[in-house]
């Protein structure tokens, strides 16, 4: 079994695929160790398919943006499996003032970082899309937003990566690092030293542990978040919806089932024996919120619910990139609620950060050492 490579990368996630992708696609040799038997076992297959920049801290956004504008629109063709992106826009919903503030705001910073993004009134919000009801007073509308299936663009990442070279190893759980020379040179797994010239921590809420046997950390936190997917319904629209107060989000998908991920304010209470479990209350809660923005689904059957853990950063945006202290060690965690959307600008940049040094995208207010105590 190969135990050396230019570059480690922990982690099989959509972030560690992706990067692995791109930086066979520059030549490296990558070897990617995943402490599960499956690729995407973590939030990376268990997410609700948001593809938007609306409704982002504006520090993500040059990132997001050059996804989106780059990498999204040719990505079935160059992985070769259909992503089912859809790029049909994104409508945050409101029903009062207290709603319509929250998504001024959002936008109204957004659009100083260049993302086109307006407010619409209930008249606009239904033109666009006749079968929210007539509570939606209110909107934000961002026209280049969109969705996608996160695991067929996960496992797409996964095999156009083996396909250029890069060696997965499942089942191989990292416990340490070890720099050597002052530089970072060995990932340590329960029966195996691997050496890199370069490491890359992907592995979600697991990156804080990992980086601690370096002195390095992250302040993140696990929480549990849920989503359903309904039968197959006739196609109905191709936006992607969300709410000024995130209490659902969810889009149709291509073969006409919806999505929706939702809160039902349960999720600390739910049984935790360690896995993401759903609860047995959480889709009706979810269920009675979409209704009211939505009627014409209320007949709809839910065939399936699941959860996910998302890396939770302390202050909601990821880290990414290059860590001083360590040369050749990099991370990229805490994606939040939010990195499949951001997952190929990120892993892109990353591949062009660790072989040249230097990135399109401006990393700076992404630092994993950005984080300020809070008193
Ligand atoms: C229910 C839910 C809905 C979401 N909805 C959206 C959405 O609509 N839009 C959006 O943009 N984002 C969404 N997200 C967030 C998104 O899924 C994540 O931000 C993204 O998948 C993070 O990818 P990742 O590769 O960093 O992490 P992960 O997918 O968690 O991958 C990390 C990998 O590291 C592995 N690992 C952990 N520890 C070790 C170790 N010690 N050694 C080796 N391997 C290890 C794990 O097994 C895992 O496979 C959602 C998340 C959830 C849970």
């Amino acid at each position: 079994m190969k135990t050396n490579a230019e570059v480690i990368i922990i982690g099989g996630g959509i972030i560690g695929c992706a990067t692995a992708y791109y930086l066979a696609k520059r030549g490296a040799e990558v070897i990617v160790l995943e402490c599960s038997d499956n690729i995407g076992n973590g939030g990376s297959s268990r997410n609700g398919g948001g593809v938007r920049q609306s409704g982002r801290d504006v520090r993500e956004l040059p990132l997001v943006m050059y996804g989106i504008k780059h990498l999204w629109p040719g990505l079935s063709e160059e992985l070769g499996v259909d992503c089912e992106y859809r790029q049909e826009g994104n409508l945050r919903l409101g029903k009062n003032e207290k709603h319509a503030q929250i998504l001024q705001k959002l936008a109204d910073n957004a659009r100083k970082a260049g993302l086109d993004v307006r407010m619409i009134d209930g008249d606009e919000v239904r033109s666009i899309n006749p079968y929210l009801s007539d509570e939606v007073t209110v909107a934000s509308w961002c026209p280049t937003d969109g969705h996608a299936n996160p695991l067929t663009t996960t496992l797409g990442y996964y095999k156009a990566a083996r396909n250029l070279g890069v060696s997965f190893i499942t089942g191989e759980r990292v416990t340490a690092l070890r720099t050597v020379g002052g530089r970072i040179r060995q990932v340590i797994t329960e029966d195996t030293v691997y050496e890199g010239e370069s490491v890359l921590v992907a592995a979600g809420l697991d990156s804080r542990p990992i980086l601690d046997s370096v002195g390095i950390d992250i302040p993140m936190t696990k929480s549990l978040l849920e989503c359903l997917v309904t039968e197959a319904e006739p196609q109905m629209f191709g936006q992607m919806l969300g709410t000024a107060d995130a209490d659902f989000y969810g889009h149709q998908t291509k073969h006409g089932s919806f999505v929706f991920g939702g809160s039902s304010g349960l999720e600390r209470y739910n049984k935790d024996n360690g896995t993401p479990v759903t609860s047995s209350k959480t889709a009706p809660c979810i269920c009675r919120g979409i209704i009211k923005y939505f009627p014409d689904l209320a007949k709809a059957k839910i065939v399936r619910t699941w959860a996910g853990f998302m890396d939770a950063s302390s202050d909601g945006v990821p880290s990414i990139g290059k860590v001083d202290e360590i040369p050749g060690l990099y991370v990229a965690c805490a994606f939040h609620g939010h990195g499949f959307g951001i997952a190929p600008g990120a892993a892109h940049q990353l591949a062009q950060l660790i072989t040249t040094g230097s990135t399109d995208v401006d990393l700076q207010d992404l630092r994993y050492d950005r984080y300020k105590a809070v008193n």
